[in-house]
């Protein structure tokens, strides 16, 4: 199983972060050791600043490679929400120097992913999502605003690799990135249904 994310996929947040907006979907991965397993999230010692990232989780239900974007639909089994979780601080530190982001992006517990949705009931252009931290939204978005929508995603992802019955692919964060503190609670939900529910310790 691979897990696959895309960065800077919507164009506020890539501002935010001070990137230009891309001109083909920024793609990189995650070993299957990132999958959060349990409830909580412990804090890890190597960053003072652990950012959440929102953001809208594909899975993918057969496989394929050179997947034409007019029937990539075809590959994507399920939906669900998750979250991205980025040292930002190693990030800008490697980002600066140029170097891969792969300590900041792909540590172990570092993707978290809800329960999975039916896709084939959903317009996957037009879904909400949102996160609750200790009861406040942080941060809302909608996969109409998206850069690259997921069609061209796969399309994009599946000229490099080949795509597997199981993998999953973030598909990118809205504005609203920030630092999670011990004891936050995240809550995080696709068309107000919540998906999943974590802890930080
Ligand atoms: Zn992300």
């Amino acid at each position: 199983m691979k897990i696959f994310c895309v960065g800077r996929n919507y164009a506020a947040h890539a501002k935010e972060l001070g990137n230009a907006a891309p001109t083909a979907p920024v793609i990189f991965m995650k070993p299957a050791t990132a999958l959060l397993k349990e409830k909580y999230f412990f804090l890890p010692e190597f960053s003072n600043n652990i950012h959440y990232e929102t953001e809208v989780v594909l899975k993918i239900g057969k496989n394929g490679k050179a997947i034409q974007p007019q029937f990539a639909y075809r590959y994507i089994s399920e939906i669900s929400v998750g979250i991205d979780f980025t040292a930002r601080d190693l990030q800008d530190d490697l980002k600066e120097k140029g170097l891969p982001w792969e300590i900041a992006k792909a540590f172990d517990n570092s993707a978290v992913v809800g329960e999975f949705l039916n896709a084939k009931e959903y317009n996957l252009q037009n879904l909400n999502f949102h996160l609750l931290i200790n009861g406040e939204q942080k941060q809302t978005g909608n996969t109409g605003n998206t850069i690259f929508d997921f069609n061209f995603i796969i399309h994009y992802i599946s000229q490099y690799f080949t795509l597997q019955h199981g993998d999953l692919i973030y598909t990118g964060t809205p504005e609203g990135v920030g630092k999670i503190n011990m004891g936050d609670h995240l809550e995080g939900f696709l068309e107000n249904k919540k998906m999943f529910d974590i802890e930080i310790k």
